[in-house]
C-alpha cells in the first residue's frame, strides 16, 4: 500500500467541516467516505474497513471517545481526532483510548495533510517493517541497534536508546507522557515527567540539527511528544 492510495473514513456532524475535510483529502488522490454520527460511523467503518479514520470527538449520538473504543477492538489503522475542546485532558483521553494524533479546529489545509499523509505513511511502514530508519542526517539500525549521524557513530545511553525506539516504532503518533514513562521506565513510573524532559532534550542534542527548534521530536504543549519524520 502506498499512501496515496489510502481510504479514509470521516465521522463528522458538522457539514460544512465534512466538505472541507473531503475536498482538501480528495484533492490529494484520497478516497474519503463520510458518516454524520458515530453509530453509522462504526457500521461505515466495518463495511469499508478504512486506512485511517478521521473522528470528531463530539458527535450527536454518543461520545468520540467511545467510537475509538469500539474501534480498535477490532481495527489497528491510525485514528485521527478532530477536537474543537482547547482542554488537553480530551485530546490524553482519546489518545489512551488509542487514538493516534489530533489536530485542534480550526485547522487548515496544510496541516491537516501533513498529519493524513504522517499516518497513513505511517501504517504503510509499519507493513514493510525494515530495520533501517532514517531521518535528516541520522540512520538507524534497529537490528543492529546502531545510530548513525552523517556517517559517524553517535553513543546513545540504553535509556536514550530507548526513547529514540519508542518514538520511531510511533512515529506520526501523538504520546502522552504517560505513554512514553510507561515504555521506558516501567508501569510503576507514570508521574514524573521531568526525567522524560530531560531526555528528550538529550535526544534532540544528539539528533536535532538545531535542537532549540526541533524538526523530528515535537513537543505536544501539554499532551507528550511526536516524532514526525
Ligand atoms: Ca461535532
Amino acid at each position: 500500500m502506498t499512501a496515496s492510495e489510502a481510504c479514509i473514513l470521516l465521522i463528522e456532524d458538522e457539514p460544512h467541516i465534512r466538505r472541507f475535510v473531503r475536498s482538501t483529502l480528495e484533492g490529494q488522490q484520497w478516497t474519503v467516505y463520510e458518516a454524520d454520527c458515530g453509530h453509522r460511523g462504526l457500521v461505515e467503518a466495518g463495511s469499508r474497513q478504512p486506512d485511517l479514520l478521521i473522528l470528531d470527538l463530539g458527535l450527536p449520538d454518543m461520545d468520540g471517545v467511545e467510537v475509538i473504543k469500539e474501534f480498535r477492538h477490532w481495527s489497528q489503522a491510525p485514528v485521527l481526532v478532530l477536537s474543537a475542546r482547547s482542554d488537553e485532558a480530551d485530546k490524553i483521553e482519546a489518545l489512551d483510548a488509542g487514538a493516534d494524533d489530533y489536530l485542534t479546529k480550526p485547522f487548515g489545509v496544510g496541516e491537516l495533510v501533513a498529519r493524513v499523509r504522517a499516518l497513513t505513511r505511517r501504517h504503510a511502514r509499519q507493513l514493510e517493517a525494515s530495520p533501517l530508519v532514517s531521518f535528516g542526517d541520522v540512520t538507524v539500525n534497529l537490528a543492529q541497534r546502531v545510530v548513525l549521524r552523517g556517517g559517524e557513530a553517535v553513543h546513545l545511553t540504553p535509556v536514550e536508546y530507548k526513547l529514540l525506539c519508542t518514538l520511531l516504532r510511533d512515529a506520526g503518533k501523538a504520546l502522552t507522557h504517560r505513554m512514553l514513562m510507561q515504555a521506558v521506565w516501567g508501569p510503576g513510573h507514570t508521574e514524573n515527567s521531568h526525567y522524560l524532559r530531560i531526555y528528550m532534550s538529550r535526544l534532540r542534542q544528539k539528533l536535532e540539527q538545531d535542537p532549540a527548534q526541533p524538526a523530528h521530536f515535537i513537543t505536544l504543549s501539554g499532551v507528550g511528544y511526536r516524532f514526525q519524520f
